[in-house]
């Protein structure tokens, strides 16, 4: 039998069940598992003739789905896992169905370049941002902040009368940071620049995490006038700390820095007029990174990087398809694929604009005051248990907690994850062994902190 014609006359029933199956999935991802404990034998050998799409999914279902865990529901707190809204759901399956190529220069007859330009728009307005910043779609906060320090690398290198995306890098490139996340450091790693290179700046004293503004300018003024980079944070892991952009940015006016902006999770900071006064400022930064797999609550891989338009010749020279004579000249000749790492994409923008689309900013702002609440009530919860302590104040979304007697803190983690009820990660702050509970799914409400905290309560009183 020819599968695939077959599969072809078949389209309609295809779609239809894994339509239903999708219902199936979220109607019941309260009930569903945070944490699988089936493991699943793997195969190695290919069927020759292959199976069809029916019979693929019901070996699928046999084998995989029952270990698919509710990442996407209200109790997996682990890492900072968003959910995925409806609107992005119907953008993420149309995003497959037209599976458009948004490398295609705008003006070729292909739209969806225009659709990330104006959802980048969408994304800038939402956050009260300026519009003098460029930006597109990427996998995640690791390759915008890949993307956006590549371009000050390159920023770097002109200052210095040296072109290092042609050159290769020369010299040593100053990078200074307080709390960086990991995955700035993978980048320094990728970018050549060197992941042990980074200059620590002091954090501020009284469990922060942010940087200390003193420290910052003693050690910017020992590097004698060399240009570097600065990375700064809105938004911390463990503590949801934000560095004091205002102030960075009076020193921006005195020295000659790139200003990058790490805001994967905590840029949403700008969706409450609670809590914009976090982000103040960072409109001056040079680049900045936003999850939208995060709280944008989008599907996997989605992010953007910001680049203020005036950098575009540095990120042109870093990501140009150069010797790709039929694509044109990259700054006449617009097309996405001179801008950033990947050549080909899928159209990542559609889950974003339809979710943009649907709920406005009053619906951005009602997930963000919702989330934070949440963190709040299970912060109180912490906080008034004997059992527990706090790491660190609850500043956002996030909390940051151990057990009294810290020794037993990975035990109950286990414990309390193999339930399945509620899903949460290890850290260590401060040298001392913690967990950490992020809130940036839509769906969580006051009934599963209520759900999580009585699990937790029965497994610390029987460590
Ligand atoms: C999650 C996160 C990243 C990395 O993001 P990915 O989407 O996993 O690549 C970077 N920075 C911060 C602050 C984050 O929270």
């Amino acid at each position: 039998m020819n599968h695939l014609n077959n599969d072809l006359q078949n389209l309609e029933e295809i779609l239809n069940q894994v339509s239903q199956q999708g219902l199936d999935y979220l109607n019941d991802i309260h009930n569903r598992p945070t944490k699988s404990q089936i493991e699943v034998e793997s195969i190695s050998k290919l069927n020759e003739n292959g199976l069809g799409t029916i019979e693929t999914l019901r070996r699928f279902n046999e084998r995989f789905e029952p270990t698919i865990v509710a990442s996407s529901g209200p109790r997996y707190w682990g890492f900072v896992t968003g959910g995925t809204t409806p609107a992005a759901i119907a953008g993420d399956w149309l995003a497959t169905v037209y599976d458009q190529n948004t490398q295609s220069a705008k003006g070729n007859g292909d739209v969806s370049a225009t659709i990330e330009l104006e959802t980048v728009k969408l994304l800038l307005d939402l956050f009260n941002l300026p519009k003098d910043f460029f930006g597109g779609f990427v996998t995640g906060a690791t390759i915008s902040n890949f993307t956006c320090l590549a371009v000050a690398r390159q920023w770097i290198g002109k200052q210095k009368d040296k072109d290092f995306a042609r050159e290769g890098i020369s010299g040593s490139v100053n990078v200074l940071s307080a709390t960086p996340h990991s995955s700035a450091i993978k980048a320094l790693s990728m970018l050549g620049l060197g992941s042990n290179n980074f200059i620590q700046i002091d954090v501020l004293p009284g469990n922060r995490e942010a940087l200390d503004i003193a420290d910052f300018e003693r050690k910017l003024i020992s590097l004698n006038g060399e240009p570097f980079i600065l990375i700064s944070s809105a938004g911390t892991v463990n503590t949801v700390d934000f560095d004091d952009f205002e102030a960075i940015n009076k020193l921006k006016e005195k020295y000659n820095f790139w200003w990058h902006i790490d805001a994967a999770f905590g840029g949403f900071a700008a969706c409450s007029p609670k809590y914009a006064h976090l982000v103040k400022g960072w409109e001056n930064a040079d680049s900045i990174t936003v999850d939208c797999h995060k709280w944008l609550n989008v599907p996997y891989e989605s992010a953007i990087f910001l680049v203020k338009e005036k950098h575009q010749l540095f990120q042109v020279e870093t990501f140009q398809n150069s010797n790709a004579a039929y694509l044109g000249n990259p700054l006449e000749n617009f097309s996405y694929l001179n801008f950033l790492p990947e050549n080909s994409r899928r159209l990542k923008a559609l889950p974003a604009w339809f979710t943009l689309m649907s709920y406005g900013k009053t619906g951005y702002q009602e997930i963000v005051e919702s989330n934070v609440k949440m963190a709040e009530l299970f912060s109180k919860f912490i906080d008034e248990n004997p059992h527990f302590q706090l790491l660190a104040p609850t500043r956002l979304n996030t909390v940051c907690f151990s057990l009294t007697n810290e020794t037993l803190a990975s035990d109950f983690l286990n414990k309390l994850n193999a339930t399945g009820k509620v899903f949460m990660t290890a850290t260590v702050y401060n040298g001392r062994k913690g967990i950490r509970a992020a809130f940036v799914n839509y769906r969580t409400t006051a009934a599963d902190i209520e759900l999580a905290t009585n699990e937790m309560l029965q497994i610390v009183t029987e460590l």
